[in-house]
């Protein structure tokens, strides 16, 4: 018979671009995968439900990722698992009622965590709701290698590596075989469904037709070496005997509006873009991409084909990411704008083999179809539990009343 809609609740935090966009790919291909069957709510219940440090984590990440070496310490610090799992558990019964009435609001029959700090405390208070067997949890790693630990918990009842590496970290950190499914990042059904002829885009865009094209920006907060590298470009793709441009760059600036402003305000035609809600068609419309190592946008890039220039990365998780890319012939890594320019000066000349085999390179690593594989995969594990109609929710601050 027709059975009720289930409600999936979807836990993110706005740290980085990242865990924002994994989190509404897996809503959009629940929708597109199975309709009404489904009621999906993204939330960082976090934010709604408590106090801090755990509501500013926003915040507190950003502080952190300015200051470079605080975020090691920080990330390095807490990987320990004793350290992170008394401060984790302090934390839960601190806030325990909450967190428990933030979940409980959504009355989840699937709860789905695509943040590194959102499987301990939700897990505790399924377990003191005695829900652990009602409730599907799941983890959906964003990070493409030398992710956190916190990711990894032993009781979800599936976890989802993006890479064969991040699943051999869970195996050592004592998550099971049976749990890790290793379908690759969740990307927006936009990136892998379309299908975005280069030509078209070109127009579309108001981009030169037959030039070849660089796409620069730095994550969704437009970090890295952005301006540096925007201006050495300029120089570089431009052939000064010939006097014409050997290629056209396009910038995007993301959420970094100070950054915008000022390359808009050089003295150049060089369009300058802020937040953009299309990046597939950016990236389809060009030849390779330069960025700081976030795994939403190497995902994306490899899904479109385009060679990377890593010029920066993130300590601590988006490490990996570096060796994931260049081991694998998908790109480069160079910190320095000069040298970017000048590779991409090559590709756009004398390399053009390289380049070519750099893409074939990157389309052979892509996972178009990871979210769908995801979904599906839990859509399994609820049918495999049968009817979860009833799931006796209840408020209870009896057992918070224990702790306090
Ligand atoms: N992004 C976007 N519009 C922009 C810039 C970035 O939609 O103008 C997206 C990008 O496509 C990617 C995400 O933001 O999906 C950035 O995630 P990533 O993991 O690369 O880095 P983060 O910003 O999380 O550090």
């Amino acid at each position: 018979g027709a059975e009720r809609t289930k409600n999936v609740l979807i836990l993110m935090s706005d740290t980085g671009g990242g865990h924002r966009a994994s989190a509404e790919a897996i809503r959009d291909a629940f929708q597109l995968e199975y309709g009404d069957e489904y009621r999906i709510f993204v939330k960082d219940v976090w934010k709604e439900a408590t106090g801090w440090p755990l509501n500013d984590m926003e915040g507190q990440y950003k502080f952190m990722v300015k200051h470079v070496q605080l975020w090691k310490v920080a990330f390095h610090g807490t990987s320990p698992r004793w350290i992170h799992s008394v401060y984790l558990a302090a934390i839960a019964a601190f806030y325990a009622k909450e967190v428990e009435a933030g979940l409980m609001e959504y009355k989840p029959d699937i709860i789905i965590s695509v943040h590194p700090l959102m499987q301990h405390v939700p897990l505790w208070v399924l377990k003191w709701q005695g829900l652990q067997k009602k409730v599907i949890f799941v983890t959906v790693i964003t990070d493409l290698n030398t992710c956190h630990r916190t990711w990894f918990h032993p009781s979800v009842n599936r976890l989802y590596c993006p890479s064969e590496e991040v699943a051999k970290r869970s195996l050592f950190d004592g998550v099971e075989e049976s749990q890790i499914r290793v379908f690759g990042l969740p990307i927006r059904p936009s990136f892998c469904r379309a299908v975005l002829s280069k030509d078209d885009l070109r127009i579309e865009l108001e981009m030169d037709s037959e030039l070849p094209a660089v796409l620069l920006m730095g994550g969704g907060e437009g970090m890295g070496p952005v301006k540096k590298t925007a201006k050495a470009l300029a120089e570089s793709l431009f052939d000064k005997e010939l006097e014409k441009p050997i290629g056209q760059l396009i910038i995007i600036c993301g959420r970094n509006e100070a950054l915008a402003a000022t390359l808009q305000s050089l003295d150049w035609k060089i369009p300058v873009r802020g937040f953009e809600k299309q990046m597939e068609k950016w990236m389809g419309a060009c030849d390779c991409i330069i960025t700081k190592a976030g795994p939403g946008t190497i995902a994306e890039a490899l899904i479109r084909g385009l060679p990377i220039i890593l010029n920066d990365y993130i300590p601590g998780q988006e490490k990996g990411n570096v060796p994931y890319v260049v081991d694998n012939g998908a790109g480069v890594f160079t910190r320095s704008p000069k040298e970017t320019a000048r590779i991409v000066a090559e590709w756009f000349s004398t390399k053009t083999d390289e380049l070519k085999r750099m893409s074939e390179n990157a389309l052979k690593l892509a996972q178009p179809n990871a979210v769908f594989d995801i979904v599906k995969d839990i859509h399994e594990l609820a049918c495999q539990r049968g009817p979860l109609a009833n799931i006796p929710y209840m408020l209870t601050s009896s057992f918070s009343s224990l702790i306090y």
